[in-house]
């Protein structure tokens, strides 16, 4: 059994726009000067209360705890508005429903987001039978903490040795490897190629559809 997580924002999905506009919202609410965008997006994978505590960490009067209760606060207000803005990427869909139709496969979500957000994902794009299991920073540890993904392996019963695991930050390809699993970093999302490499991704895609194919060259094909 081959075993596939994915990452859910920045590789799944394109959610810059609600969460750079929850963060500054949050910070403003706050009396405090937002972080640069370019700076919101790099801990964009990191569960809320630590990428919040990185972005408020030079910031003095910043309290995390009111931070991330206005964050939270902000995103539902846009997730439930007509501003709600997460599409999938481009050839996702078609990937996911491909991978997930092979019967030696098994589909998972790993992510900082948390299980009220994947659910409002999965609900709007109609893919919440496509993926076996999902772990988000309610379940488990941050990023790059292992836990999230050993939990998925031994929640299906699968191998950390034919397990990949998809994702758009560094945080991602260090949680793979100190899980035992191989690492797919992928450029459309909000982390730098040379910074994924460095992390020691085993494969870089730059499309969607090339996805499968770093999948098999990995883990070996599954059944078709
Ligand atoms: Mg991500």
């Amino acid at each position: 059994m081959r075993l596939v997580l994915f990452d859910c924002d920045g590789t799944l999905v394109d959610s810059q726009v609600m969460i750079v506009s929850s963060m500054t919202r949050a910070f403003e609410s706050a009396g405090l000067a937002a972080p640069p965008r370019e700076e919101i997006l790099s801990i964009v994978g990191l569960s809320l209360p630590i990428a919040i505590a990185r972005l408020a960490g030079h910031r003095p009067g910043a309290s995390v705890e009111t931070l991330v209760e206005a964050y939270k606060a902000s995103f539902a207000d846009l997730r439930n508005s007509t501003l709600h803005r997460e599409p999938l990427y481009p050839g996702a869909r078609e990937t996911v429903e491909a991978l997930a139709g092979r019967p030696d496969t098994l589909l998972g979500i790993v992510t900082g987001k948390s299980r009220r957000g994947v659910d409002a994902i999965l609900a709007h794009t109609g893919l919440g039978d496509a993926f076996a299991v999902v772990r988000t920073a309610d379940d488990a540890p941050s990023k790059p903490h292992p836990g999230m993904v050993l939990d998925a392996i031994a929640a299906v019963g699968a191998d950390a040795r034919r397990t990949v695991v998809i994702g758009d930050t560094t945080y991602d390809v260090e949680m793979a490897l100190a899980a035992g699993t191989r690492a797919v970093g992928v450029t459309w999302g909000y982390h730098h190629r040379a910074d994924l490499a460095a992390a020691g991704a085993d494969r870089i895609v730059e499309r969607f559809d090339e996805v499968a194919i770093a999948v098999d060259d990995l883990i070996g094909p599954g059944e078709t």
